[in-house]
């Protein structure tokens, strides 16, 4: 399905910073396993489906008027969810909705970044945050992880007083490496930033700190969320995702927790009705069925546990596989393959579609069903056999 992108008629005045520039996305192949986009493989079961089509129905009716711009349904169900699943009580006005989490980050973006502004990351991360940066004209900058991609703290909170960002963006655990963001690391960065200045802004004013926890829900039971210190720091903005462990990646449905003011600096920017009448229906529905939504999440939690245990057993050139901690639904793995497209494109010949990202010498396969691990594991054997 995809289509050229690198044929930009010359004609036409597209931004000079745009020049060159190919839209972001990973390869979607029809290959028997998917393993590149950190989706939840397990389709929706036939009682969520049906309930879907129910409430898309009940509302078709309207579809001539726009949709709530507030979507306070939607927002009470976040509510319900997180009180649920972290065990923290937030209000309506301290939550927001976008199509997917994508839209919440880019929303942070445009809201507190800008010309003039920096964000900062830290490296390795998210590819898309950068474009987020690009498309808002914010100046993106990186502090360096440590070698096992934990958060280097030192080096964050003196990249905070060096670059003043407007913006910190940690992610929770991180994309591409899996990596947990240590609770008590989180808040020294908040600490830091709570007195720190901005490039750009009017003294008084301090940075944002975001933690993207579009992933949070892989992390091992009892484990603290960011969500906890909402209460606490009022320049914390948490995004969330229905994308990945609640299985619902295709409906598009993100969320920011935060407290009052963040979000009402996030609905200046917004579009007007930017969450459709139909995808509000739909992850109202989905919310119904929150038990058998998460019902595999504890099994390719164990998926990814048994992965990254097997993996460290296969070696390449004679040495075994580093595997990098992850409390998430995939795993950065190799860390010393010197040819990591040739084993990509060796596992696509055999039907399996994993991601190249990450540090050089690294690649990432997300969970699959049981099915699919036989498949990639079955794959990467033989694939490690014949690159020796
Ligand atoms: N944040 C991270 C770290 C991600 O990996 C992704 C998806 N790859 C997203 C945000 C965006 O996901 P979505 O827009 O589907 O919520």
């Amino acid at each position: 399905s995809e289509t050229s992108s690198n044929a930009i008629p010359a004609y036409l005045p597209l931004r000079n910073d745009l020049i060159g520039e190919e839209p972001y996305g990973a390869p979607q192949l029809d290959v028997p396993v998917c393993l590149n986009v950190n989706e939840n493989p397990y389709a929706p079961e036939p009682a969520v489906v049906e309930t879907i089509a129910q409430r898309v129905k009940e509302i078709a009716p309207t579809l001539n008027r726009y949709p709530d711009r507030e979507h306070i349904e939607l927002r009470k169900a976040f509510s319900t969810y997180l009180e649920r699943e972290s065990g923290v009580k937030l209000s309506v006005d301290q939550l927001w909705g976008a199509n997917g989490s994508n839209e919440i980050m880019l929303q942070l973006f445009q809201a507190f970044g800008g010309p003039g502004r920096i964000a900062l990351g830290c490296d390795p991360t998210y590819s898309m945050y950068p474009e987020y940066a690009r498309d808002t004209f914010t100046t993106w900058k990186l502090a360096h992880r440590n070698a096992d991609f934990t958060l280097d703290v030192d080096a964050t909170i003196k990249a905070i007083e060096d670059v003043k960002p407007a913006m910190i963006v940690l992610t929770s655990p991180n994309n591409p490496t899996g990596t947990p963001l240590k609770p008590e690391n989180l808040k020294r960065v908040l600490e830091a930033a709570r007195t720190a200045e901005v490039a750009g802004a009017a003294e008084g004013v301090h940075p944002v700190v975001v933690v993207d926890e579009a992933y949070i829900e892989f992390r091992d039971p009892g484990t603290p969320t960011a969500l906890e210190l909402i209460g606490e720091y009022e320049n914390l903005a948490v995004s969330r995702t229905m994308s990945k462990a609640f299985a619902f990646a295709g409906a598009r449905v993100g969320y920011l927790a935060a407290n009052k003011g963040i979000i009402d600096c996030v609905r200046i920017v917004r579009m007007p009705y930017h969450l459709s009448a139909v995808t509000q229906a739909a992850a109202l529905a989905a919310f119904e069925h929150t038990d058998e939504q998460l019902s595999r999440v504890a099994h390719l939690r164990e998926t990814r546990n048994a992965t990254s245990a097997w993996l460290k057993e296969q070696t390449y050139k004679g040495q075994p596989l580093e595997v990098a901690e992850t409390q998430s639904n995939f795993i950065l793995f190799g860390g010393h393959f010197d040819d990591r497209d040739r084993i990509f494109d060796e596992l696509l010949k055999r039907g399996v579609l994993i991601r190249v990202v990450g540090p050089e010498g690294w690649m990432r396969v997300c969970m699959g069903t049981d099915e699919e691990m036989a498949r990639f594991r079955e794959a990467l054997v033989e694939v490690l056999r014949i690159v020796e």
